[in-house]
């Protein structure tokens, strides 16, 4: 018998249609993935809710989101694909792992103190936030965990918090394994803007289900290399968010041909731009094609969620049960250790 694969586990907030920045910073990866480790992917809108969200619209964004990743590869045969608030144990869970989570820790969190210094009220969600990604990657005793740069210090501290709770409740085993980081290459994908990391609530992202007109409309304004004042005046295609996007959509001789055709200034932005547009379409095509027909059945959607959450709770009821067990509750009659 071949021995089992290691188990990763992938969490992405339902922020509605996925964009080139997280296709290729992740969701590409993910896909990959799935062929080599036995994958859980959960849509985390419990997550979601720790700023400020548009309540109305949760559920399209977490099924649109769902969307994304099936049409980008994702295949529900091999990866296990959910909704974090349809496996409540994510949170019976993370409740526990409070009693053993010093605040000290989650005060220091980088990403709190970014985000909690620009309200005036802070709410304790956004403090517990990363014992919740902490309960999502040890309710399913995952190996390994990819992750960006900005997620490190989370994933150390979920690290620090199955020490602690193995140290107390452990009865002398590890019983949550340590999870590692599954780094991948850095790809930090720029928003159109050239300013800051592409996101959705900056607006300078293109969607993978642009239009063919959308993509263009949204390439075509995008800031250049300043120096390119006219066609005739040489650019740098380092310091251009054009290029670096080329360089993931164009093929090696076109990156080239940029590179020649911008410092040696043989052709314009726009030229370059729509060399781009074309590729970018090009390779968005099929994901936007199965996205457009996955839109046509959110039955059928809804039913994979469905199947995914069956399979990840028939893990994380297990965890909650040992867990419990191990922390000396009461055990229901219903609710037995198998
Ligand atoms: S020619 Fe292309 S790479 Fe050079 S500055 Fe213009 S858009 Fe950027």
């Amino acid at each position: 018998m071949l021995p089992p694969m290691p188990r990763i586990f992938s969490g992405i907030q339902p922020s509605g249609e996925l964009h080139i920045g997280n296709w290729l910073g992740a969701v590409q990866n993910w896909v990959k993935l799935q062929y080599s480790y036995e994958s859980i992917i959960c849509v985390v809108d419990l997550h979601a809710i720790t700023a400020k969200y548009e309540h109305a619209s949760l559920s399209q964004r977490t099924r649109e989101m769902a969307i994304g990743l099936l049409a980008c590869g994702i295949d529900p045969e091999r990866a296990t694909l959910f909704v974090q608030s349809h496996v409540p144990e994510h949170t019976e869970l993370q409740w526990m792992l409070n009693s053993v989570t010093p605040i000290g820790e989650l005060e220091r969190m980088t990403q709190f103190k970014d985000k909690s210094q620009r309200l005036e009220s802070v709410p304790v969600g956004l403090l517990t936030y990363p014992v919740l990604m902490a309960a999502d990657i040890l309710l399913y005793h995952a190996d390994l965990v990819p992750v960006g740069e900005d997620q490190v210090q989370h994933l150390e501290l979920t690290r620090e918090v199955a020490r602690r709770w193995n140290a107390e409740f452990g009865r002398g085993e590890s019983y949550f394994a340590e999870p590692q980081a599954l780094l991948t290459e850095a790809k930090r994908i720029m928003g159109l803007d050239g300013q800051a990391k592409m996101s959705k609530s900056l607006g300078n992202t293109v969607g993978l289900l642009d239009t063919p007109e959308e993509i263009w409309q949204k390439l075509r304004p995008a800031p250049t290399d300043p120096a390119r004042v006219t066609k005739k005046d040489p650019g740098n295609p380092e310091i251009c968010n054009i290029y670096h996007l080329h360089r993931y959509f164009s093929p090696p001789e076109t990156v080239a041909q940029v590179v020649e055709n911008c410092t040696g200034a043989k052709w314009g932005c726009l030229d370059c731009k729509r060399v781009l547009a074309d590729n970018m379409i090009a390779a968005l095509a099929p994901i936007r094609a199965r996205a457009l027909e996955l839109r046509e059945q959110p039955e059928l959607v809804d039913e994979i969620l469905a199947a995914g959450a069956a399979k990840a709770r028939a893990i994380a009821g297990q965890t909650i049960l040992e867990v419990r067990d191990r922390m000396g509750f009461l055990q229901s009659a219903g609710r037995l250790i198998h």
